[in-house]
């Protein structure tokens, strides 16, 4: 092992976070721990590690799991094709491995949702596996150590970092050294201003030579920001006394799969409410005496990766029952119930903020 090395690891075990999946070498819960921390800060990625495990302690009881009870579990930490390919992957650990966690980078990478980064974690760490990771905290690591300018983001980019970690990968305690790096980036090397005069690796720093720390690493430029213009409508009308509304399960290739929202009108723009009025008529066979919008909310803006989602919800009462929506992808829902289905935080939130939904007496 090489001074480099040895001083990363001895960092890390006097400074490292005390966290649950680091006091485990089960595959199940590295796994799960791995897929939760895609996209997600660890503070909040803590309390649903724990939720799931102590709802499925183990791979069977979550391979076992319908979707819905998934999705809602994993409500509120976005990106939800994580929670539909961790269900589908506990599967095919049961079905396709007969219930023992693959222990092999390429074996481990057949898992639905698994990519090279979380294969190498999962390796390395439940298995001692020589596989090295590359996350965006090893980027900054090493484009500094060695003062490398080639966008981390390019495709030759990651060639030369997948390489070069693997290279510095020592023979004993990979999961340790992996985490070692991960981690002293995450708490010390951040990316802001780190402090490069107490750094316990800086003899070996060339970006720290160069006077390069803050321009490295490198990234090329990411794609525009496109908005898209939500108008969710809030059927409100009561049943027996108790106000209902429409929810709809997203179907289709877009963004919540699963998931449950409110009938939805899109528009290329932010739309005026002559717009959307004469929408709602043909969309839904309405005709314009039959409901009346009784609010608008404010603009609520959600922000996903490439996309910002304007919304607006349209709290609309009907003139009679559900049968005048001429929709029957549309679930007839008590106001009380609506929390107990899976719903994108746009929807929570706006539920959460609007609480109690009046129904008119028809
Ligand atoms: S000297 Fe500064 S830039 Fe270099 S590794 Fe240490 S903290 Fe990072």
């Amino acid at each position: 092992m090489t001074t480099l090395q040895k001083e990363l690891i001895n960092w890390y075990t006097l400074n490292k976070r005390d966290l649950p999946w680091r006091k485990t070498q089960s595959p199940y819960h590295i796994w799960l721990s791995e897929i939760i921390l895609q996209q997600t800060r660890v503070d909040q990625g803590l309390s649903y590690y724990l939720r799931f495990i102590e709802q499925y302690p183990t791979i069977e009881a979550l391979a076992a799991a319908p979707e819905q009870d998934v999705l809602k579990l994993w409500q509120g930490l976005g990106y939800y094709s994580r929670a539909r390919n961790l269900l589908i992957a506990a599967r095919q650990v049961v079905n396709e491995f007969e219930g023992q966690f693959p222990q092999t980078f390429e074996s481990i990478k057949k898992l639905k949702g698994v990519g090279d980064y979380t294969a190498a974690a999962i390796a390395s760490m439940a298995f001692q596996k020589p596989n090295a990771v590359v996350d965006g905290n090893v980027y900054r690591v090493l484009s500094r150590l060695f003062a490398i300018d080639t966008p981390i983001n390019s495709s030759s980019g990651k060639k030369i970092f997948a390489e070069l970690a693997n290279e510095l990968m020592p023979e004993t305690d990979p999961g340790i050294y992996n985490q070692a790096i991960m981690e002293f980036g995450a708490l010390y090397c951040k990316p802001g201003k780190p402090d490069c005069e107490n750094c316990i690796v800086r003899q070996h720093c060339l970006a720290f030579a160069k006077n390069q720390v803050a321009d490295l690493p490198v990234k090329t430029k990411t794609l525009k920001v496109k908005q898209r213009f939500f108008h969710y409508l809030v059927f409100l009308f009561p049943v027996n006394d108790i106000c209902h509304t429409m929810l709809r399960k997203r179907v289709g290739n877009d963004i919540w799969k699963g998931l449950y929202d409110f009938p939805l009108i899109e528009t290329e723009t932010k739309g005026a409410t002559t717009e959307i009025i004469t929408a709602i008529t043909e969309n839904f066979g309405l005709n314009s005496t039959s409901f009346t919008i009784e609010s608008v909310s404010p603009e609520y803006r959600h922000q996903l990766t490439h996309r910002q989602i304007i919304a607006r919800f349209y709290q609309i009462q009907l003139k009679g029952n559900e049968s005048l929506l001429n929709d029957n992808s549309l679930s007839l829902t008590p106001q009380a119930m609506l929390h107990q289905f899976p719903l994108p935080r746009l929807i929570d939130k706006y539920l959460s903020e609007n609480e109690n939904l009046y129904c008119k007496n028809n």
